[in-house]
């Protein structure tokens, strides 16, 4: 009798072929958010679930926005892992500069193009694919798998991943997620920095533009309000002794994957200020000036003293309010957990990668599970011009990456020792 590693890892070969075309068919059925209309899309996964008798539902408060959840029983007691992948594309950007149509789903050179190829229709394909191969081998696994393939993930919205952990909590929670957001295979992101979006207006009396000694400036004090927050970059950064030292085992390879400078900016406080408004022509002072912060909080960081100090920078200037358009918790899972070792086990056994636990500068819906306090985790393939021109997937690097996924879910499925 096969062992089911030698089971599993024949399947994925005899499915090879029909893979590549389910990732074809979902890139070819348009999925942008906005609007997140993703019928057709999850058509193309469900149809693939009926074709290999797995079980699922689709559920969610919005028709436009399905979400599927299908889950199994193993044969034994054991760990309920539970697989995520969203469904939803960013918008076509700059159709005019694509060298493929971003609706083709065309495969050129080993790699299969289109929008959402990489983010990530790749992984939410295969998960669906792998989900069917463990349902076939149901027998010979314990415990449970969930999978949880989600709309309405690019605009964080309601109806998708979040929906499901707070309406189908028992379901979808399980004791460990895995989730295959694109990044680099050489990579295993345990840990997400968090936004906090704040809103700061201006307001003055405003004159004419001639007269500045009757009114103070609402872009002026704007301008003062930016330099002075800049100081929150330098706020001293108390890394959880884990963070710490993935991020500096992992430093070399952060800076490779995202270019030098990554490491330091993950484990830093850092401000973008996203919007600018203010003005309303050349020849008067402005009486009105809002701006809009993206500020991005490491581990070890309570968002609500970020908050604290920009009110008390902004509360220095007259006629100034701050509100907080959005605030989370940065959180991180164990970088020691068993769901890791599994994954760079099987990395290094499928492909030679060396596989690095590294946080995350961007965010997942990974982050919905661990508030939860679920531990979860993000391995994919390498992100390829996501939200650009000519978005793709490697294809073999791709199928390599589809046999860690689940040779990993393989182990935490069959071995003791994962809780
Ligand atoms: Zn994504």
């Amino acid at each position: 009798m096969m062992t089911p590693r030698d089971e599993l890892l024949a399947r994925i070969t005899s499915d090879e072929t029909a893979l590549i075309g389910l990732l074809g068919d979902v890139v070819r059925a348009a999925s942008p958010n906005p609007p997140g209309d993703t019928r057709d899309a999850a058509g193309v996964l469900t149809a693939w679930l009926d074709r290999h008798g797995a079980p699922f539902r689709v559920v969610g408060p919005d028709p436009a926005m399905p979400n599927i959840l299908a889950s199994f029983e193993g044969a034994r007691p054991g760990p309920h892992l539970v697989l995520n992948g969203h469904i939803d594309t960013f918008p076509t950007v700059a159709a005019d500069r694509w060298t493929e149509d971003p609706l083709g789903g065309a495969v050129v050179g080993g790699r299969l193009y289109g929008t959402g190829a990489s983010d990530m229709k790749q992984g939410t394909a295969s998960l669906v694919a792998l989900f069917c191969w463990l349902h076939a081998m149901r027998d010979r696994l314990a415990g449970r798998l969930t999978l949880t393939a989600v709309s309405d993930e690019e605009t964080f919205g309601p109806n998708g991943a979040r929906y499901l952990v707070e309406h189908h909590a028992a379901e979808v929670l399980g004791d460990c997620l895995l989730n295959t957001e694109p990044g680099a295979p050489t990579t295993v992101r345990f840990a997400e920095k968090s936004p906090l979006w704040l809103r700061i207006e201006v307001q003055t009396m405003g004159c004419h533009g001639a007269y500045t000694h009757k009114s103070p400036s609402a872009t002026k004090i704007a301008a003062a309000i930016i330099e002075e927050l800049a100081a929150l970059e330098d706020t001293e950064v108390p890394l959880p002794r884990a963070v710490a030292e993935a991020i500096a085992a992992g430093a070399a390879e952060i800076d490779r994957v995202h270019l030098p400078g990554a490491a330091r900016t993950m484990g830093a406080v850092t401000l973008n200020i996203g919007t600018w408004q203010g003005g309303v022509i050349v020849n008067m002072l402005p009486g009105h000036c809002a701006i809009e912060a993206d500020i991005r909080v490491p581990w070890g960081i309570d968002p609500d003293a970020i908050v604290a100090r920009a009110n008390e920078i902004v509360g220095r200037h007259e006629g100034t309010t701050l509100r907080v358009i959005s605030k989370q918790t940065p959180r991180w899972s164990d970088p020691a957990h068993p769901m890791v070792g599994h994954i760079q086990r099987n990395a290094a056994a499928v492909a030679g990668w060396a596989v690095r636990p590294i946080p995350s500068l961007a965010g997942t819906d990974s982050r919905l599970w661990r508030e939860r306090g679920v531990p979860a985790f993000t391995y994919g393939t390498t992100a390829t011009n996501v939200a650009m021109p000519d978005e793709n997937t490697d294809l073999a690097e791709w199928l390599k990456v589809v046999r860690v996924h689940a040779l990993s879910a393989l182990d935490y499925l069959t071995e003791e020792t994962n809780r």
